[in-house]
């Protein structure tokens, strides 16, 4: 039985307490907050136990979920590695591309693993629509969400765009050959809407935009390949397929839409790292593919930052 932690149980932390606390194989042992009446409320609810530092919760775990602001990942994740525990680190992996690098090597050095939660991953769209990916030219990324006051600590590139970052690499598979973007600050202190284009190597290109400005919200990947449109909805769980059919000489249009519905996506995101951990496998997102999205997306920010300095 693995004894598992959570450190940081704000808004998304406490979903981790709560799968951990009901799942076979694993024992949620406790959750840290530096916010003490939160961990509380969390522990009560997930009937665990509150521990009062980061260092007592380590010392008491096998594995561990970091769900502290981005910025803090760094440090919380450098003291676990460091103990040789298997950590689950929340998107974006680290503030930092040096950060996530020196993390990669305190895991290699004590032989633990780190899984990042690149949720979308696990939404049922990318598994159901994964058989329609026929070498899409082009692709189209949206996604907007309402304002909230977390997260405010990273751009929106870091906290939102990082997600179909990620899984426009994760389709595209070919080396950036170019970027341009923009972004601008409206409610906070950093980029709260931003726009990027991708053009990779492969001649592929991905339209990538991002708000956490918006009043609705809208999550969708919009793929063009020869011959067919796929459309995948995370929202809805939709995986949209519009095809040119060839009949009688000439050719129509054929489309359906596929409705995966949504399914509790953490759960399967944190089974899989407690699978990985336990049979030694290979964890579901791997670090390397987390580096890469961070690395593209300060590649993103500096374009962004030298079209500010050059208004
Ligand atoms: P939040 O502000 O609701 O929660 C963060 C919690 O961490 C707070 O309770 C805070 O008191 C606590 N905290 C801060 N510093 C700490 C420290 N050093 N040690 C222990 N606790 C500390 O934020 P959130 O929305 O839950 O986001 C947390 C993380 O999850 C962020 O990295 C965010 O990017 C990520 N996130 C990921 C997704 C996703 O789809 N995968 C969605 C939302 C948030």
């Amino acid at each position: 039985m693995l004894r598992a932690g959570v450190i940081g149980v704000g808004h998304l932390g406490r979903f981790h307490a709560q799968k951990y606390s009901d799942m076979d194989g694993v024992k949620l042992e406790g959750v840290y907050d530096t916010n003490a009446d939160r961990a509380k409320l969390v522990a009560e609810e997930c009937k665990t136990k509150v521990f009062t530092t980061t260092t007592e919760l380590l010392d008491n775990v096998d594995i561990v979920s970091i769900a502290t602001p981005a910025t803090n990942h760094h440090s919380v994740a450098k003291e676990a590695l460091t103990k040789g525990i298997h950590c689950l680190i929340e998107k974006p992996f680290t503030r930092t591309v040096e950060e996530a690098k020196d993390l990669m090597n305190i895991a290699s050095k004590h032989n633990a693993k780190i899984q990042i939660g690149h949720l979308e991953r696990f939404n049922t769209v990318m598994s159901g629509g994964a058989d329609l990916f026929k070498d899409p030219r082009f692709i189209e990324c949206q996604r907007l969400a309402p304002f909230t006051a977390r997260s405010t600590d990273i751009n929106v590139i870091l906290d939102l765009m990082i997600h179909d970052i990620d899984l426009v690499q994760g389709i595209v598979k070919s080396p950036i050959k170019d970027i341009d973007a923009i972004g601008v600050p409206v409610l906070t202190d950093k980029v709260d809407i931003a726009h990027a284009k991708i053009e990779f190597e492969n001649g592929v290109m991905a339209n990538l935009t991002a708000s956490r400005i918006s009043q609705k919200v809208f999550r969708k990947m919009r793929l063009f390949q020869r011959y067919s449109y796929v459309g995948l909805d995370f929202q809805k769980g939709d995986v949209e397929v519009f095809e040119r059919v060839n009949k009688d000489g000439s050719f129509h249009i054929e489309g359906k839409t596929m409705p995966f519905g949504s399914t509790d996506a953490l759960r399967k995101e944190i089974s899989a790292f407690v699978s990985s951990v336990g049979d030694n496998s290979p964890v579901a997102v791997s670090a390397e593919d987390a580096l890469l999205a961070l690395q593209t997306a300060y590649k993103i920010i500096e374009k962004i930052e030298f079209r500010m300095v050059n208004l």
